[in-house]
């Protein structure tokens, strides 16, 4: 399935400490936003971004492929199964212009919709996971990790959440779903070299990418 999708399904503040560390308060319910498929961005091509609009901070997301629908869905188990696929991606944030209009109480695709703010990650067997409330991965630029991933610690569990959007959008077959970062986000730097590791069953599966010279 290697069409592009025709949403990606983000969300937002779903680890406390993530949520904390932007001053936000921690949801009661799933933040959700979407990105279009025109954000999408291979890790081969590297990260740019329009240097006047500010900083731009790397988000490091256990990152799903739904390849059956979902729609008004309940049951936690058909959603954990309409799972295809899985990789790491980076959902990339104009934090200087997403502070801005979170203060004016605008929308966030400014910000967080640009053209190459969803970078992924090549799709991964979903028999790789193990648990889905237990699975770890972790974020390094120039080989220091600044994120550490780990589903036990999200407010509200992988099933949940996909319950929970499948009553506000249907998601279609080949729909990307982020599930949200954890702590340690942070703004990138010209020629930073940055390394996603997801610990699968059988391997770490590792990524590399980094972000276009000047
Ligand atoms: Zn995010």
């Amino acid at each position: 399935m290697n069409h592009r999708p025709s949403k990606i399904v983000c969300v937002g503040r779903s680890y406390a400490d993530h949520a904390k560390e932007l001053g936000n308060a921690v949801p009661d319910r799933p933040v959700l936003f979407i990105k279009p498929s025109s954000s999408l961005i291979g890790l081969h091509e590297g990260i740019t971004w329009n240097k006047a609009l500010g900083s731009c901070h790397y988000e490091c997301e256990l990152s799903l492929r739904i390849d059956q629908p979902l729609k008004n869905e309940t049951d936690p188990v058909k959603a954990l199964q309409a799972i295809g696929a899985v990789t790491l991606g980076l959902d990339l944030t104009l934090r200087d212009v997403q502070n801005e209009l979170k203060n004016k109480g605008q929308p966030w695709e400014r910000a967080k919709a640009f053209d190459g703010s969803c970078m992924l990650g090549d799709w991964i067997d979903v028999a790789e996971i193990e648990d889905w409330t237990h699975t770890t991965y972790t974020f390094a630029v120039n080989d220091e990790i600044r994120q550490k991933g780990d589903t036990a610690y999200l407010l509200f569990n992988i099933a949940e959440m996909l319950c929970d959007m499948s009553q506000a959008f249907t998601l279609d077959a080949g729909d990307v779903v982020m599930t949200g970062t954890p702590v340690g986000v942070g703004a990138l730097h010209s020629d930073d070299q940055l390394t996603l590791t997801l610990n699968g069953k059988t391997q770490d599966f590792v990524w590399t990418t980094f972000v276009q010279a000047d």
